[in-house]
């Protein structure tokens, strides 16, 4: 089995790497959706989650039922989501990839409405807040009541996924290496199964641990921005020595982003 190590090190000539991210726990440092739940639901979202954990249900199920029984205004839950804290180092990573032409997208199963909010206040802009490079659940908030639906998963996938993950991952990564996700949760282990190289912290981390999938584990963004760097000096000479006629043109992309 490769290691992360060479993974990183190994990106072939011609291709770039691709970065996918969890949003909730990860690029937050909580989860949102739980907290949404324990402060604004009926208790009884807990026995939901328990059913999900089990295996009983996917998460569009989970999400669907939990957040039906949440109870509030649109400025109380925009209140909570404000007092969200996010990884400090997230910004700062994300322009470090944009600099670098690295693709980067956030998969979650988690909500537009929350995710676009926690954004906007970290000072992250263009393509993840406009939504192109956000694949997510949505919500919309209709009086005291929260709506949700699953516009990136149409068909419930195999897993019953909110938002499949590995299934997004499958169609955007296929001119790219390596596969780079970043997760906190349970709910990313379908992704990781098509990623090159995983930075997994808390129940991700025991998972691959617990199973001996190769991971990096990490705390912050800088974390993963340190690594990113020193795979990516590495990889540059490499290249340099391989270059052919045939990718000249593949190559000058990857040189501004080397
Ligand atoms: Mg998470
Ligand atoms: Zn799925």
């Amino acid at each position: 089995m490769r290691t992360q190590a060479t993974a990183l090190t190994n990106s072939r000539p011609g291709l770039r790497p691709i970065v996918f991210s969890d949003f909730d726990g990860t690029i937050t440092q909580i989860d949102v959706t739980d907290r949404i739940l324990s402060e604004l639901a009926h208790p009884s979202w807990e026995e939901i989650e328990q059913e999900w954990a089990r295996g009983m249900i996917g998460s569009r199920e989970c999400l669907t039922r939990q957040m039906a029984l949440v109870d509030a205004s649109a400025d109380v839950l925009d209140a909570l989501i404000d007092s969200i804290p996010l990884d400090p180092h997230f910004a700062g990573f994300h322009q470090f990839l944009r600099k670098r032409r690295v693709p980067f997208y956030v998969v979650s199963d988690g909500f537009d409405y929350v995710i676009r909010r926690v954004l906007e206040r970290g000072g992250v802009n263009g393509s993840l807040r406009n939504g192109s490079h956000l694949f997510s659940s949505s919500l919309r908030v209709e009086g005291n009541r929260l709506v949700t639906s699953f516009p990136h998963s149409p068909e419930p996938c195999e897993h019953g996924c909110a938002t499949c993950k590995a299934a997004i991952m499958r169609r955007l990564s296929h001119k790219h290496r390596p596969i780079i996700f970043i997760g906190d949760g349970f709910s990313d282990r379908f992704a990781i199964e098509l990623s090159d190289i995983v930075f997994a912290k808390r129940q991700l981390l025991a998972y691959c641990r617990e199973r001996g999938i190769p991971c990096t584990p990490f705390e912050t963004f800088a974390d993963i921005q340190a690594a990113m760097t020193e795979g990516i000096a590495g990889t540059a000479p490499k290249l340099k020595r391989r270059r052919s006629r045939a990718q000249e043109g593949s190559l000058a992309l990857s040189n501004r982003y080397y």
